[in-house]
Parts: C-alpha cells; sequence; structure tokens
C-alpha cells in the first residue's frame, strides 16, 4: 500500500477552458501545454483511494488521460455546469464499481435533481443511466473518507456559498469571491493552498489575482497553488515570474506529494 497523499491537477481553467471556442487570443492559440487548461478539477490519491473534486464538462478527458481506473468518491463544491457537466461520464465506474458515493451540499443535490432528473428517476430509471449515492455535508461537519478527516470550509461565490475542502496540510478552495475570518482559522496551518484567481481584472464572483494574493498572506501556507484561470490571466510562463515565491500557477497534469 502506497501511503504517499498526492494531488494532481486534472483541470486549471475556469469556466470555459482554454483554448476558449473561437478566440483569436493569444494565450488560447499558445502552443505552450501549459497554457491549455480543462475545466477545474483535482484528483487526490493516497493508501489505495481515489478521490475527485469536481466532476466538469472535461471529466472523461481527465479521467483517461491519468489512468485513473477506479474513483472511490467525488466532492462537489457547487452545482454549476464547470463543475458538475460531466455527471454522466461515471457511468463505466458505476459499471466496474456499483454507485457513485458523491459528497455535496444539499442544495447541490437538488439543483442537481433538476437538472439530471433522468439520474435520479426513482420509477422506470433507464438501466444504463448513472447511479450517485448522496452523501450530504455541510461546513460544520468534518467528515471521513479513506481513513482521513476531510474539514469543511465555507466560502461566497458571489451571493452563493460554496464548499472548499482541507484534507491534512492540503486545502482546495475555488470560485471563492469572499470568506469570512472564521472559515479562514479552519485553513490556518495548511502546507499547500489551492486557490482561485481569475485574472488581473476585477469580478463579482472570483478572486483575482490581487485578491488571492491578500488571501494567501492571510493564510500563510507554504505553498500555494492558483486556479479557475481565464486566459485573460496571460500566459502561464510570464504570470508565474510575476508571482511571489511559493506562489504559482497551477497546471493541467502537474502532481504534488502532500
Ligand atoms: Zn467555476
Ligand atoms: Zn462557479
Amino acid at each position: 500500500m502506497d501511503s504517499t497523499f498526492t494531488v494532481t491537477f486534472l483541470g486549471t481553467g475556469t469556466s470555459q477552458g482554454i483554448p476558449v471556442i473561437g478566440s483569436n487570443h493569444p494565450v488560447c492559440k499558445s502552443l505552450d501545454p501549459k497554457d491549455k487548461r480543462l475545466r477545474v478539477s483535482v484528483l487526490l490519491r493516497w493508501d489505495d483511494f481515489t478521490c475527485v473534486i469536481d466532476c466538469g464538462p472535461d471529466f472523461r478527458q481527465q479521467i483517461l488521460r491519468e489512468n485513473v481506473s477506479r474513483v472511490d468518491a467525488i466532492l462537489l463544491t457547487h452545482e454549476h455546469s464547470d463543475h458538475t457537466a460531466g455527471l454522466d461520464d461515471i457511468r463505466p465506474f458505476n459499471f466496474m464499481q456499483g454507485n457513485m458515493p458523491f459528497y455535496a451540499h444539499k442544495r447541490v443535490f437538488k439543483s442537481l435533481h433538476e437538472r439530471f432528473a433522468y439520474i435520479f428517476e426513482t420509477v422506470n430509471k433507464y438501466p444504463g443511466a448513472p447511479s450517485v449515492e448522496e452523501i450530504e455535508i455541510d461546513k460544520d461537519t468534518p467528515f471521513i473518507i479513506g481513513g482521513k478527516e476531510v474539514i469543511v470550509i465555507e466560502a461566497f461565490h458571489d451571493k452563493l456559498p460554496v464548499l472548499g475542502f482541507r484534507v491534512e496540510g492540503f486545502t482546495y478552495l475555488t470560485d471563492v469571491k469572499t470568506i469570512t475570518d472564521k472559515e479562514i482559522e479552519k485553513i490556518k496551518g495548511t502546507k499547500v493552498l489551492v486557490v482561485n484567481a481569475l485574472r488581473e481584472e476585477e469580478h463579482y464572483s472570483h478572486f483575482n489575482l490581487s485578491e488571492a494574493l491578500d488571501f494567501v498572506q492571510k493564510v500563510k501556507p507554504e505553498t500555494t497553488y492558483f486556479t479557475h484561470i481565464s486566459h485573460i490571466m496571460g500566459f502561464h510562463e510570464e504570470v508565474e515570474k510575476k508571482l511571489p515565491q511559493n506562489v504559482h500557477l497551477a497546471f493541467d497534469t502537474l502532481t504534488i506529494t502532500i
């Protein structure tokens, strides 16, 4: 059994991904693989346990790319499509493993019931449809997966509450615009922080670069990786040079050991 705790960035792009369809922006035309960003998601692995945070429209491609043959749990930050639209592609795991355990806020499940009604059908459900085990979580209740405690953190995405997750020295937060000091207390002492930084310009529902850097100052992790990045942020290589020491832009395929 491998006891190393690793995190692989499955995707690091904002909701449209990079390149954006039809865009002639130089970052969308870049030949640097680090400028190609699928929708945000991370793969966490320890012991013989594998879980994924968010399940966006690129889920299938991401799982194939990383040669993942088993997923034990999927944690959802919130219901937006760039974080949930890959739900139909859990079916191969259903055929191999049975129901897929999903951890999400009850509001998120309510939204999924409306948007993926066929998955949650109780009468005459199509036999090939995905099967989801719903496990409701909230900011006040840590839970255990794969023998490790997950601390749940609440932040706000404009007015929408979103959940972040801390597992030992690793904290993952995305689609954050504001967060209370009380929730920041839960993150303190984390070694590796992943948080969203959209672009330099302000945005009503996401941290821009300077807000994300201010947040890093409050949390003081050893290392930070920014994610949920827009093409407007600029070329990976150039932005990376402007960042403080121990703060990096994440990129797709990056794997770190916690
Ligand atoms: Zn998003
Ligand atoms: Zn969102």
